[in-house]
This record gives structure tokens, C-alpha cells and sequence, in this order.
């Protein structure tokens, strides 16, 4: 088994150019047999940003383009997630209103969707505050994740979701409402009991046994890429990495790697996983 005959797939990572180790990082994903990422946009806070309008979300999707195209550069598959982070809820709505926050958020959604359209993205961001919060903020948020949903329905496209730890099996629901499959529904930082599809971190101790049971999920080290919070998350290294030792130390088979790292975010994202 080599990296050559095996896809390695990182379902959600950041690369920072300026706040991180940027293009460093993309090398050492890929130095340890990593072939595609999901590159996932920023919150505005990173860029110093405070959303006024949809539009303000404009250059942190441009940024995270750019940051594709000089990954791509490497010999890396890159693909676009971009999106509102659900965090920015809590921020907007505290030099706004809450339904101007999230009218705000609606229109970021709306701008990724137009990334999406022109083919520069495959895939929308969307949550809820994975913190204590007040049930508004819980309510103002499903709105958020509604309208997402609906965007992704009329696109055909997947949505990486950011919520609270556990099932989230409401959101399965909410996605049924607006006309897109649970299994388009990605949960990033997955528990394995969620009906959505699990992106689960590299290290989850619960990898092998749900590879065993043919369960259908995939990877993420969701690195930050942030110098000032180097401990915050794992590595860029950590999804090879995982992969292959779990692999010689006969955890997971050739064939669980292949429909971890392949099929399963080919028939999620509808893209294509090629060596
Ligand atoms: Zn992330």
C-alpha cells in the first residue's frame, strides 16, 4: 500500500497564508500521502471583518480561492467549501439585531452559492453554535441552516454543517423540509451516532469500528492553520497519517480506505476522486 494506488481524503482543513503555516502545512499534508482536501472558508473574524451585508463575505471566499489555486499548484485536489461559520451569529447579532444577523448570514450563504454556481466551490457551510447559547440564537440559527439547505437542494450541492456535539438528527429533518438528502449533509466533527454523514477527526477512536460496519463517513483533521493557536486542533499530517497506520496495523482494510477517502465524498460532494 502506497499513497499511489490510495486516495487520502481531508474532508475539512483550513490553509492560512497569513494567520499560519499556509502553503507549509498543504506540504506536509501531502508529504505523508495526502491527495485531496476540502478546503474550508474562514469566519470573517480571521480577516477582521464585522458583516455588514452579503457582499462583506466576498473576500474571505475570494481568499480562500486563491489559497485553492496556489494548493492546486503543488499537485494537490483541492475542492471549495465556502460558507457563514455559525459563530459569526453570535458576533453580527451583537452589534446588530438577531434577524438582521440572520438576514446577513442568508445573504454570505447566497454570495457562496454564487461560487458554487461558477463552479469555483462544490460545497456550502452552514451550523449552529456548538457552545451554550440562548434558545433565540438556536431558533435564528436553524433559520440560518433552512435557507442553506434550500440553497443546496436548488444547487445539487452537499453541506458541511457545524453544530453542537451528538446526532443532530433534527437537522436530517430540516434538510428533508428543503429538499436535500441527510447524506448531503455533512457533520464536521462527527459523533458516529448522527444520521448525517459523519466527518470524523482523524484520531476518533471509533474509526475502525465503523469502517467495519460499512458505515458510510469520511476524514477531517479540521487544522486551524492559526500560529496564535498551535494545540487548538490536530494537524495538517493527521489524516494520512491515521489512515496509513491504521491500515498496516490491519484496523481498516484497503478496500474501508477507498470508500472513506473515495467513494463516499464522490457520492456526498458529487465530485471526483482521481489519482
Ligand atoms: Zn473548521
Amino acid at each position: 500500500m502506497t499513497s499511489q494506488v490510495l486516495p487520502v481524503t481531508d474532508d475539512h482543513i483550513h490553509i492560512d497564508p497569513v494567520n499560519g503555516r499556509g502553503l507549509a502545512a498543504a506540504k506536509d499534508f501531502q508529504r505523508l500521502g495526502g491527495t485531496h482536501l476540502f478546503l474550508v472558508s474562514k469566519p470573517t473574524s480571521s480577516f477582521g471583518i464585522m458583516p455588514r451585508k452579503g457582499k462583506d463575505f466576498a473576500p474571505v471566499f475570494d481568499e480562500t480561492i486563491s489559497v485553492a489555486g496556489a494548493i492546486r499548484d503543488l499537485g494537490l485536489s483541492v475542492f471549495v467549501v465556502l460558507g457563514v461559520h455559525p459563530a459569526e451569529i453570535t458576533r453580527i447579532a451583537g452589534t446588530t439585531t438577531l434577524d438582521e444577523a440572520v438576514v446577513i448570514m442568508e445573504e454570505g450563504l447566497s454570495v457562496a452559492a454564487e461560487y458554487i454556481r461558477e463552479g469555483k466551490a462544490v460545497a456550502l457551510k452552514s451550523g449552529r453554535p456548538h457552545y451554550e447559547t440562548t434558545p433565540e440564537v438556536v431558533d435564528a440559527s436553524n433559520r440560518v441552516l433552512l435557507s442553506a439547505f434550500r440553497l443546496a437542494a436548488e444547487l445539487g450541492c452537499a453541506v458541511q454543517v457545524h453544530a453542537e456535539s451528538g446526532p443532530c438528527a433534527d437537522l436530517a429533518d430540516l434538510g428533508k423540509r428543503a429538499g436535500i438528502e441527510p447524506f448531503r449533509i455533512v457533520k464536521h466533527y462527527a459523533t458516529p451516532d448522527t444520521p448525517l454523514t459523519p466527518s470524523m477527526i482523524a484520531t476518533h477512536p471509533d474509526i475502525p469500528g465503523m469502517a467495519a460496519a460499512g458505515r458510510a463517513f469520511t476524514m477531517e483533521s479540521d487544522y486551524m492553520d492559526e500560529n496564535s493557536r498551535p494545540g487548538a486542533v490536530i494537524g495538517p499530517k493527521s489524516v494520512p497519517r491515521a489512515t496509513f497506520r491504521m491500515i498496516s496495523a490491519g484496523l481498516i482494510s484497503e478496500d474501508d480506505a477507498h470508500r472513506i477517502h473515495q467513494e463516499t465524498p464522490e457520492r456526498v460532494y458529487g465530485v471526483e476522486i482521481a489519482l
